[in-house]
């Protein structure tokens, strides 16, 4: 099916293609830092394609913290972190936040609590080429 979500502006949108009817749905609640003071829960699927369409790259704040090799991409007019990526051998990837899908049932997550801390640099990028959404693509200036 495809999921939709979106910031609360909607400024940074996307549509997620998952497989199933009714999906299962990891939502892992991280424990890192950012994460911590953000709520920040996030889910992924090798298999799932993702299309996010971002309507003005002025209003998005890119950040980055600790290895430097994710991608945090906060909307800088209403504060939510729809996505984050991480660029890996010239490929991108992807996990989005489960608070910003909006045609989710809540009985279709399997929520769970991560804590990556103390990972290499080498083991964490392994874990998303397995993980993380794959097929990831980025439209700016879209409507
Ligand atoms: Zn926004």
């Amino acid at each position: 099916m495809i999921i939709n979500g979106k910031c609360h502006c909607g400024n940074i949108a996307f549509e997620l293609e998952w497989e199933g009817d009714p999906p299962e749905i990891p939502a892992r609640a991280c424990g890192c830092s950012f994460c911590v003071k953000h709520g920040g829960v996030w889910t992924s699927n090798p298999k799932a394609r993702l299309v996010v369409a971002i309507r003005d790259t002025s209003f998005v704040s890119k950040y980055v913290f600790g290895s430097g090799t994710a991608t945090f991409h906060v909307c800088s007019r209403c504060g939510i972190v729809p996505l984050v990526t991480s660029e890996i051998a010239d490929h991108l990837y992807a996990v989005v936040n489960v608070n910003v899908l909006e045609n989710v049932d809540q009985s279709w997550l399997r929520r769970a609590t991560a804590n990556f801390e103390g990972e290499d640099v080498e083991s964490r990028l392994a874990r998303r080429t397995r993980n993380w959404i794959a097929d990831v693509r980025i439209a700016e200036g879209s409507a």
